[in-house]
């Protein structure tokens, strides 16, 4: 068994996420973050798992800053773990949209990055961002390498595992041949997360993928919802973009195509609209106080009837699609929570979980209680669904991603 040290990045516009494995151990070794990249009060944030933090401030101009910032601070002889780069084998990036191209995760060749650069258009504030990543990881590895090994780069894309989803799901009725122009289609997106807990459900519950039905659940400030059949993803909840579907922090899901032009009749540009639908919709547009979960729990419990309504519409949202999800299978037989309110509220839980006991989904309120948001069922033994809840570790998937494309 070779072991590698796999860095894993995870690159916004203007932040830098970063985490470095042991594998195939997956043995998270240390993570931080670079913010406010561009900014004067830029920063990094650094921890190991043992504990030991560091933190600099200090203006980080560009993404190639940023990364070299991050080789240092993992290289610092008092708060990071490696004493020579060479000691990475390989840089796991994330990609927000691999288009129709690509179904799996691969190694960044100048092709790919050719591809990535072309789906910009489809996802215009994450590729580039993502590419900047690619670029300043491409250019530092390749000036620190004194020994001439090569460093090996793979892209890990969110839209990857949705690929397997049958044409009569992923297409709009729209005219077809804004497909054939644009490639307008469903697409979906968290594909890491439902991956990454659909193999660990598997895993606890002992089953094969062949034969075994699941629902993810992924409740973070993103929210999507995944059916997966024989391992493969057969539906889930975002489309074109990440803004379809499930009632979001600051997304507002699903909504009446209409209310566009009937917006644009009143006044608004079309720029303001996607802002609204982006980024002041969701629990946030919905309550006027947070797109916070655990905000919008305390001010309800204070007797706010917009955080109520904001809580109790995100709660029914999730609730219909599993019914959809459970009618596009012969019978489901696990459902997974997992993202920030997925793993942590467990009222949230509680709430989605009310009369779906008619489709075979029956929680045990102490267990759902007891698991904190640690790995566990908390469904009753007589459930004929199992239910879980899974912490997400969409960064360990992208390294063991790396690692297995490495080991081919
Ligand atoms: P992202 O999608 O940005 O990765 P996360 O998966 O970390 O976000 O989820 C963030 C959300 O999780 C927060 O906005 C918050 O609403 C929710 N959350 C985190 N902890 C709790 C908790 N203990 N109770 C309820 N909600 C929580």
């Amino acid at each position: 068994m070779k072991h590698m040290k796999i860095l894993v990045i995870n690159c916004g516009s203007s932040s830098l996420k970063y985490q470095l494995f042991l594998m195939p151990e997956g043995l998270n070794l240390i993570k931080g973050i670079v913010e406010k990249i561009g900014a004067a009060d830029s920063f990094l944030k650094q921890e190991t798992k043992e504990g030991k933090k560091l933190e600099i401030k200090k203006p980080i101009t560009d993404h190639t800053e940023a990364f070299k910032a991050v080789v240092d601070a993992i290289l610092d002889n008092e708060y990071g773990v490696l004493h020579n780069i060479n000691e990475i084998d390989a840089v796991g990036h994330r990609v927000v949209h691999g288009g129709e191209k690509y179904n799996e995760s691969a190694i960044i060749t100048d092709d790919v990055i050719k591809d990535i650069e072309m789906l910009s258009d489809l996802a215009p504030l994450h590729n580039p961002a993502n590419l900047q990543g690619i670029k300043a990881a491409m250019e530092v590895f390749s000036s620190k390498k004194a020994d001439g090994k090569e460093v090996k780069h793979s892209a890990t894309f969110d839209t990857a595992f949705h690929q397997t989803i049958p044409d009569y799901a992923y297409m709009y009725a729209l005219p077809y041949e804004l497909y054939e122009k644009y490639k307008i289609r469903r697409y979906g997106f968290h594909g890491t997360s439902h991956r990454y807990v659909a193999n660990k459900a598997l895993e606890l519950c002992k089953r094969a993928k062949e034969n075994t039905n699941l629902i993810t659940v992924h409740l973070g400030n993103g929210c999507s919802i995944t059916a997966i059949h024989n391992g493969k993803s057969i539906d889930t909840s975002m489309g074109l973009t990440p803004l379809e579907g499930l009632v979001m922090g600051t997304r507002s899901g699903d909504i009446d195509p209409a209310i566009i032009h009937y917006l644009i009749e009143k006044g608004l540009t079309d720029k303001e609209i996607i802002e609204m639908l982006n980024k002041k919709s969701g629990l946030l547009g919905l309550s006027e106080v947070s797109n916070d979960l655990r905000d919008l729990e305390k001010a309800a419990l204070e007797g706010n009837k917009k955080a109520q309504i904001a809580i109790d519409t995100f709660a029914y949202r999730v609730k219909k699609y599993i019914g959809a999800f459970c009618a596009v299978m012969v019978k489901l037989d696990i459902i997974v929570f997992t993202g920030g309110i997925g793993q942590n509220s467990y009222l949230m839980r509680e709430r989605i979980s009310k009369c779906l006991e008619n489709v075979g989904i029956h929680l045990d309120k102490e267990r759902n209680k007891l698991v904190g948001n640690h790995t566990g069922m908390i469904s009753t033994d007589y459930s004929p669904v199992t239910m879980l809840v899974i912490p997400t570790d969409e960064e360990e998937q992208m390294a063991r991603d790396a690692y297995s494309l490495l080991m081919k």
